[in-house]
């Protein structure tokens, strides 16, 4: 019997989803090794659809829980679901969405005040955005697709691996992102991915970075319409805030094989435990200067370090925090 699956999204701008979409004659294949029982967004499922369904092999969860649909939507899966995928960066870890924990929105001041305009009510927000796995009722999450959005090859070594048994042709997919050969090995010989398998290598992008190191140092914080250029050098050592250093590794650094510094939507690799404080630590190591006033300047230049380093995982980091 082929493997029942779902594809849904909660609160996100739908890439990831729609990277599904993207697996070209990936989907044809899905077709044929799965049956799409749930997929709200191309079968115009329902909530009605998914309580009517008893059982799901597998569900390629996207979109971090931002408000009580999302909740009740990844509770429900994950009572029906033997394994439940955390597709892209909200999902995983909180995502850009999670960034609205910062800051009560006007929105919703004015809602406690009561004087929300009827057409701006919005649906029941949570009063905070979480990661998948950051939600009461879910003891787990069985594997992890990060990026923003998620990749097409890493989505579809997901697929092969948690639907089609490994055996549909992702070999190529596992090798380009450098997936741990201890992950790798069972997945090949049928028995499926570790528990809470992330689909990404294990080291930093900086390791697959193409960028030259030279140890020099930095005057001044750059943006990158600053400092464009072909030299093929480190960015960070430009001034750039690359965050290579405290990112996962597994898209072969896309971004900055075109010079544009990583932004850390991989999440942080396991051996660092907070990428913010890893990014202050290698930033302030490249200061050219070591004068106060000076350093004082260049840091004076950061806007919105939280932002900037947590980007993708603020909720999940401080899930980790609180321990
Ligand atoms: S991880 Fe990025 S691409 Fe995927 S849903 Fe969230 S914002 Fe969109
Ligand atoms: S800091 Fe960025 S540019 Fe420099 S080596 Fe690492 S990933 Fe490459
Ligand atoms: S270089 Fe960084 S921001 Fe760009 S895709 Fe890779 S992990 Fe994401």
């Amino acid at each position: 019997m082929k493997p029942k699956i779902a594809i849904v999204s909660a609160s996100g701008c739908r890439a990831c989803e729609t990277t599904m979409l993207d697996i070209h004659y990936g989907v044809s294949a899905l077709n044929r090794w799965a049956e799409i029982q749930f997929w709200p967004f191309v079968l115009g499922s329902s909530m009605a659809d998914l309580e009517r369904i008893d059982h799901l092999d597998v569900c390629f969860f996207s979109g971090a829980i931002a408000t009580g649909s999302d909740r009740a939507m990844a509770e429900m899966l994950r009572k029906k679901c033997d394994r439940l995928v955390a597709v892209g960066a909200c999902a995983a870890y909180g995502g850009m969405p999670g960034l609205k924990n910062l800051k009560k929105p006007a929105t919703a001041e004015a809602a406690d005040r009561g004087d929300l305009p009827e057409e701006l009510a919005l649906p029941e927000q949570e009063n905070r955005v979480r990661a998948l796995d950051g939600v009461d009722g879910i003891d787990r999450v069985d594997a992890v697709v990060p990026g923003c959005p998620a990749p097409v090859n890493l989505v579809w070594a997901a697929v092969s691996a948690l639907v089609c048994g490994g055996e549909a042709d992702a070999r190529i997919t596992y090798a380009a992102a450098r997936l741990p050969e201890e992950m790798v090995r069972p997945i090949l010989s049928g028995l499926g991915p570790p528990p809470g398998a992330v689909f990404a290598g294990e080291k930093a992008v900086c390791a697959t970075c193409s960028r030259k190191k030279e140890e020099k140092r930095f005057k001044a914080v750059k943006r990158p319409y600053q400092a464009y250029e072909s030299t093929g050098r480190c960015l960070l050592e430009q001034g750039l805030i690359c965050q290579g250093i405290a990112t996962r590794e597994g898209c072969g650094g896309l971004c900055t094989g075109v010079g544009v510094p990583c932004r850390g939507c991989y999440g942080k690799p396991p051996a660092t435990f907070d990428p913010g404080a890893k990014m202050v630590s290698a930033i302030s190591s490249t200061f050219e200067t070591e004068k106060p006033a000076e350093i004082q300047k260049i840091a004076d230049d950061f806007v919105d370090m939280t932002g900037c380093f947590y980007r993708y995982t603020l909720p999940a980091q401080c899930m980790l925090m609180k321990g």
